[in-house]
């Protein structure tokens, strides 16, 4: 295939030949930059994976587009580690994606507190209208899903069609175990979410995440009581 791949002309033979050549993770990353250049961006949670594959992007592509979904509704310790990963990666352009609306403004229009009364919508408003107006001038973008993390996410490639927005979606973590992330962020010593430390292993908005106790599935914090399992970006 000569020409780029994109959503619209995902071929799947051609995929699969291409995942199956990929030697690991670095790989993939060395490809997805080679072949999307400024069309891709990494769309990081700057949770435990995102903080591993900024540090491994910041080796590949030092210049790379990052852009967080600042909901404006995050946790303090997760604004302050955004500020020290900048500081120690100050090459990456790290982009805050703000909401159409302030969360007041929100508030005004849909009432008070969405995130307990309908937080798909919420969701869709803060996080999900967000990234796809980011997405419009790019082919792909990154994730650091793992496959391990949830049922949801057990069939994801390196290489994935991705319906919701239209694009490619490029996801290099998908062999890596909760250990394998953990031993990276310690021999490299990147800096983490303090959250991390007090029970809380997978973090999003404030008002959806909770501490989970002790061997319990590690996104079992997120929208607790809740049916919901996760945000949308990735079903
Ligand atoms: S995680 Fe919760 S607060 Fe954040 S956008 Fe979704 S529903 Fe709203």
């Amino acid at each position: 295939m000569g020409s780029k791949l994109t959503y619209d002309s995902w071929d799947e033979d051609y995929v699969h030949q291409l995942q199956n050549g990929f030697k690991d993770f670095v790989d993939v990353i060395k490809w997805a930059y080679k072949e999307y250049e400024e069309k891709m961006i990494y769309a990081c949670s700057f949770g435990a994976e995102g903080v591993v594959l900024v540090d491994i992007i910041s080796k590949i592509n030092p210049f790379a587009k990052i852009v967080f979904l600042d909901t404006d509704l995050h946790f303090r310790e997760t604004y302050e580690l955004i500020e020290r990963i900048k500081e120690k990666y100050p090459t990456l352009n790290i982009e805050m994606v703000k909401p159409a609306l302030s969360v007041n403004q929100q508030s005004e229009y849909y009432g008070d507190r969405l995130w307990e009364k309908n937080p798909n919508l919420c969701c869709y408003l803060r996080k999900i209208q967000p990234l796809k107006k980011v997405l419009t001038n790019h082919d792909a973008w990154m994730t650091g899903l793992r496959r391990e993390q949830s049922s949801t996410r057990k069939n994801i490639n390196y290489i994935n069609k991705d319906d919701k927005f239209g694009k490619i979606k490029i996801c290099p973590l998908i062999h890596w175990s909760w250990e394998d992330v953990w031993s990276y962020i310690r021999v490299q010593q990147i800096p983490y979410n303090q959250l991390h430390d007090q029970h809380y292993p997978s973090i999003g908005c404030e008002p959806c995440t909770a501490k989970v106790l002790e061997g319990t599935n590690l996104r079992a914090g997120r929208w607790i009581n809740k049916e919901k399992t996760e945000c949308g970006l990735h079903t």
